[in-house]
């Protein structure tokens, strides 16, 4: 089954989404997507959780 995840889910004003088999998979995507698309959100501890959180499944 494939996860999907978008920045909205975390509450940030942007439409991108990613999807991947795993959620190791979708947490790398996010923090180059982060890098290069928010550089000034920090991707603390606490950001992740909420990131793995807001991981569906499709
Ligand atoms: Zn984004």
């Amino acid at each position: 089954m494939a996860k999907s995840y978008t920045c909205r889910d975390v509450g940030v004003e942007c439409d991108w989404k990613t999807s991947a088999e795993t959620e190791d998979e979708i947490l790398a995507e996010v923090q180059k997507h982060a890098a290069e698309v928010h550089p000034t959100i920090e991707l603390t501890p606490e950001l992740v959780d909420a990131v793995r959180a807001a991981i569906k499944d499709e």
